[in-house]
């Protein structure tokens, strides 16, 4: 594994070196299992706007319900569909992804109170 050594000027709270190790445990049982994806899966009902279609009658009778799972790519939103029992399957994929996220920015946190709490920190304006 590569990753800058750390420096040992700045030293964590014991309260936050706890949490970070609960944090890290969490990110590894995670990882471990390897079910992590990103993006959204949504509900879709849809219109085939042929004239006739029981869709565009009154009241319309859409097509569906079709799932379609969402992500930006480059900034790009991409989507495929899925079937219900892909959705059963990769939601919790999903809920992974967003508590990874929510793992590292409690991480981040840390570091950011690290850099608030550093004496060497200048104060300019
Ligand atoms: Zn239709």
């Amino acid at each position: 594994m590569d990753y800058p050594v750390p420096s040992l000027s700045v030293v964590l709270t014991p309260d936050q070196k706890l949490e970070a190790r609960k944090i890290a445990e969490e990110i590894a049982a995670i990882a471990r299992e390897g079910h992590v994806l990103s993006g959204s899966i949504t509900f879709r009902l849809t219109r085939c706007r042929q004239p006739g279609c029981k869709c565009m009658a009154d009241p319309a009778q859409p097509h569906g319900p079709y799932w379609q799972w969402t992500r930006k790519v480059a900034g790009k939103t991409v989507s495929r569909w899925l079937s219900a029992d892909q959705v059963a399957d990769y939601q919790p994929w999903i809920t992974n992804h967003r508590r990874l996220r929510e793992l590292t920015a409690r991480l981040d946190a840390i570091g950011i109170s690290a850099v608030y709490a550093d004496p060497r920190t200048p104060h300019r304006r």
